[in-house]
């Protein structure tokens, strides 16, 4: 087979690294490309708020205190002024916190020019000034300069309660970051190395940990797959890879165990299938060459001997049809007491000439929805077993019950019983409780499991209560018809 997929090491080394490429990204660029536009913005953001809220306390008897609080907290010059005309105003309060406030050293007829830019910005106006080396001091700029000091003033034309314009202007001023970007710079280039190296480390120990269990596991299933079925997967690590290696486990076990019933099977089987034919064919034989020797008991041994042959073979078909699915099971209504009778015609020679006691026990008649021939086959094998299992009386007792919306039937004998730690096996494939082939009890070990197939189709149930000495009630149940 061809790999051409990536191992799950080297998958998880790659989603790893993109992680750190990723995060590395995000680090640069907010840190040092995109970091001067983040301060700005956060100082505009900041020079507004203040204005607003000054502006919002403007009728407090504490206003100037209020002011200077605010400007203390974030480096700015205020300055209130009350309108009297557009041309004359009445200081209320300034604060001046800010080392080089453009404030007190504008001139009043700027001042005005700000105030008119606001009003016919619709109360507000933002003014960006430039730290000019030659002229030692501040002129106006459009706000794009970059590496250099800058100045803003927030101008916000408002009414107070008593309805007077007041007009306030906020100074604040921006220190370049060029300086602080470099260093950030630096750093970050130690920091990405030592990152990098850190995830290669990081992602080769932890990558290599989680696919080992796999790899292990591979290699046992490697093995499992050339039959050898004793392997043991170990499924250390972690939770997922112990659940898998629990199911190997168990489906090895399982195929072990199938691999020796198969083998037992076709042990038995051929002991089975010989030993019949060589009677047929001894018995031919001497029919054929002693005179006198052709009377009907041995022919009735040739016949019986045919009709186990006839058997195995069936219960050998069975089931495999069963188990391909070949046989349908189509459901129609059916009188189950009836289809009981009709089994049990077919053992009438066993209890005229042989001696058998066969009971039927029921109360009423009792119709179901089901394949009358699956549970003929069903019946059939578990009366067969019965009878070939039964004691010396030879009774075998059939019943017919209704509980809990399941009509049950029970076949009940009164042979040696299977010992308790053979209950839950007997159902299984090929398994005989005894290996040691005796005559009495040949079979294919397939009867059973044809029986719980079938019940299985049928959506019904069965089971075995079985004692030591007394006997054993094997029994089915299929759903009544609602
Ligand atoms: P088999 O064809 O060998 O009877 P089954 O699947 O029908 O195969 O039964 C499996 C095993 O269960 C049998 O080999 C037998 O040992 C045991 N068994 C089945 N029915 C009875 C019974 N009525 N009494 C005692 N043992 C039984």
């Amino acid at each position: 087979m061809k790999h051409n997929k990536l191992s799950i090491k080297w998958k998880f080394f790659a989603y790893l690294m993109l992680f750190t490429f990723i995060i590395l990204v995000m680090l640069w660029l907010s840190q040092v490309v995109f970091l001067e536009t983040i301060y700005k913005s956060i100082k505009i953001n900041e020079i507004k708020v203040s204005a607003n809220n000054i502006a919002k306390h403007i009728d407090d008897e504490n206003i100037k205190g209020y002011a200077e609080a605010v400007g203390d907290q974030n480096e700015l010059c205020v300055l209130a002024l009350k309108m009297e005309t557009s041309n004359r105003a009445i200081e209320l309060f300034t604060v001046d916190t800010l080392k080089n406030c453009l404030l007190h050293t504008t001139d009043r007829r700027s001042k005005f020019i700000l105030y008119d830019l606001a009003m016919a910005n619709g109360g507000e106006y933002l003014k960006y000034y430039s730290y000019d080396q030659m002229r030692h001091g501040f002129i106006e700029s459009d706000g794009q300069q970059s590496g250099e000091f800058e100045s803003i003033i927030y101008t916000l034309v408002f009414q107070n309660n008593a309805e007077e314009e007041i007009f306030l202007m906020v100074n604040s001023v921006i220190s370049p970051v060029a300086a602080t970007v470099k260093t950030l710079y630096y750093q970050l280039i130690v920091i990405s190395i030592a990152v990098i190296i850190l995830a290669v480390v990081l992602t080769i120990f932890f990558s290599n940990r989680i696919s080992k269990p796999i790899r292990k596991i591979n290699d046992s299933a490697k093995i499992l797959a050339t039959g050898s079925y004793n392997v043991n997967f170990n499924g250390s690590g972690y939770k997922e890879v112990s659940e898998l290696a629990e199911t190997l486990n168990y489906a090895a076990d399982e195929l072990s165990k199938t691999d020796q019933m198969k083998t037992d099977l076709i042990a038995n089987i051929s002991h089975d299938l010989r030993t019949p034919l060589t009677m047929i064919v001894g018995y031919s034989e001497m029919m054929r060459d002693i005179p006198g020797e052709n009377i009907p008991e041995n022919i009735q041994t040739i016949i019986d001997e045919a009709i186990r042959l006839t058997s195995l073979v069936n219960d050998v078909l069975d089931i495999s049809n069963l188990q391909s699915g070949v046989g349908d099971f189509i459901p129609k209504p059916v009188n189950i007491t009836e289809t009981i009778k009709k089994a049990l015609l077919r053992y009438n020679k066993l209890t005229e000439q042989d001696g058998y006691t066969i009971d039927f026990e029921y109360e009423y008649d009792v119709t179901v929805n089901t394949d009358e021939t699956r549970i003929m086959q069903a019946l059939y094998n578990l009366i067969n077993n019965a009878v070939t299992y039964t004691g010396a009386d030879k009774r075998v007792t059939v019943s017919q019950t209704v509980k809990n919306g399941y009509v049950r039937i029970s076949v009940a004998d009164t042979g040696e019983g299977i010992e308790e730690d053979k209950l839950s096996l007997i159902w299984e494939r090929y398994y005989k409780v005894d290996k040691v082939h005796k005559r009495a009890s040949i079979g294919s070990g397939l009867g059973l499991s044809i029986v719980k197939s079938i019940m299985d189709m049928a959506e019904g149930r069965c089971g075995v209560e079985s004692t030591v000495g007394r006997g054993s009630t094997f029994w089915i149940e299929l759903p009544l018809r609602k």
